[in-house]
């Protein structure tokens, strides 16, 4: 303890660059976490990936953790996801018309995933999960859905809410902009907790149509649950008329290759995919058993479309990358890798007393400054501790480490990060954390 910090890496380039942004976008970025505003500094424009290395735009080198928020699972600019891209894009880019790539795609996820029986591809998991309400409520008839506190979601309007007050409440609008009709349909209860579900389902009986929960709930930290309340979900849901969802956009394909629904034998009634499905171009899917699937249009009254959906690059790039993770021993190797690393900083933490955690499962980890053996809501995180990992990301930056920039997302390890690269991160954190505390 009592380390002082690195001095920090030039940010010149992306400085420049951030300003000029600013002009061209609202608060300077595509998407409000990438302005950095939980963490120290002007935001890092990005100049190139390669394997699990990252490039700003000042040089500064780094070992990247956040894989593009999760779909990099075999790295940057992967040779074999790369060359598939661009073998497909030398016939057109897009034909608004079905191509065999589809059913390429369609086939490996179906032949390889027991949990759905078709699938229906669109171009975000925003888009995937919007679509999978649609088709809640179109089978099921009734209107409301039940959300976690703690779980993302995307930025579909009925589903940017938060919990209210007391136990089981219509939510709060989290964003301004969505009508406060369409939260009313939402009803929010905190993660692990069996007696809100239980009494949601008595003030709103045969009112709802489904339950949503991201399985490894991965968005506000890493704040998995246990089996037996997923468990417990799936039966209060069955017994109710209630669809199950799954939001597997993060641990789909990421956790194994049935994700969350293989790794807990639990089987939800829709699931939601992105990231990992695009192998990094954008892809979003939704699928369940066909005579649920059998209620979309054209087939169905359930009305979804979009004019990029199964895009034959996006289909290419999905491919080449799902390809790989079939190979044997894939998830495995890659697993124990993770464990190996995250074993050894939670070793070097606990010999220091450190008030820190990392919390894991299969490839993704998190890195929480709390004391408890076990995050299962929400509000088991400190938000004051986030300071000390404002602290720690700006060390790790400096130590040529890159973790995304909020201390509530979670961190990937990819298939190209090799021993060396975990080994030098290793000490890099440690030195970090040496500073921190
Ligand atoms: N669902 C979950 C569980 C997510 O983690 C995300 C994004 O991080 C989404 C949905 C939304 O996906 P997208 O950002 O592709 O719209």
């Amino acid at each position: 303890a009592g380390s002082t910090g690195k001095p920090d890496i030039n940010r010149e380039k992306s400085a420049e660059l951030y300003a000029k942004a600013k002009t061209f976008f609202p608060g300077g970025v595509n998407s409000p976490v990438r302005a950095f505003k939980s963490v120290y500094g002007t935001p890092l424009f990005i100049k190139r990936g390669d394997g699990c290395h990252l490039w700003d735009a000042d040089d500064n080198q780094f070992v990247d953790f956040c894989c593009s928020w999760g779909p990099l699972i075999l790295g940057h600019n992967n040779a074999k996801v790369r060359e598939k891209v661009i073998e497909v894009m030398q016939n057109g880019m897009s034909f608004g018309a079905p191509t065999a790539l589809e059913n390429e795609l369609a086939e490996l996820i179906i032949k390889n995933n027991k949990f759905i029986e078709k699938i229906r591809f669109v171009s975000s998991g925003t888009e995937a999960v919007m679509s999978a309400i649609r088709l809640a409520r179109g089978y099921t008839k009734r209107d409301k859905i039940l959300k976690f506190e703690g779980c993302y979601h995307g930025h579909t309007d009925s589903l940017l809410v938060k919990a209210g007050s007391g136990l089981v409440t219509f939510g709060e609008t989290s964003s301004a902009g969505v009508p406060k009709s369409f939260a009313d349909e939402t009803i929010v209860v905190a993660l692990n907790d069996r007696e809100a579900v239980q009494k949601a389902f008595e003030e709103f009986k045969d009112q709802i149509a489904a339950i949503i929960i991201e399985p490894v709930p991965a968005n506000n930290g890493l704040i998995l649950q246990e089996k037996e309340y997923l468990q417990y979900l799936r039966e209060i849901c069955t017994q109710n008329g209630t669809l199950l969802i799954f939001d597997e956009v993060i641990s789909g394909f990421r956790i194994g290759f049935e994700g969350a629904a293989g790794y807990y034998q639990i089987k939800p009634d829709i699931l939601t995919y992105g990231k990992i499905i695009g192998g990094g171009l954008p892809v979003g899917a939704y699928g369940a058993s066909a005579e649920i699937m059998s209620n979309v249009s054209p087939d169905g009254g359930v009305y979804q479309a979009g004019t990029l959906s199964g895009n034959p690059v996006a289909m290419a790039a999905g491919i080449a990358q799902l390809s790989e993770l079939l190979r044997m021993g894939f998830y495995r190797d890659l697993n124990n890798k993770t464990e190996e690393f995250t074993e050894a900083i939670q070793r070097f933490a606990t010999a220091r007393n450190y008030k820190f955690k990392v919390f894991t499962i299969g490839s993704i980890f998190w890195f929480a400054f709390t004391d408890k053996e076990a995050i299962r809501n929400a509000d088991d995180i400190d938000a004051s501790s986030m300071e000390k990992f404002k602290k720690l990301h700006r060390e790790l930056l400096n130590r040529g480490v890159y973790l995304g920039p909020s201390g509530y997302e979670v961190g990937f390890i990819s298939s190209a990060h090799t021993k060396i690269d975990l080994e030098k991160a290793k000490r890099a954190i440690f030195d970090s954390l040496e500073v921190v505390f």
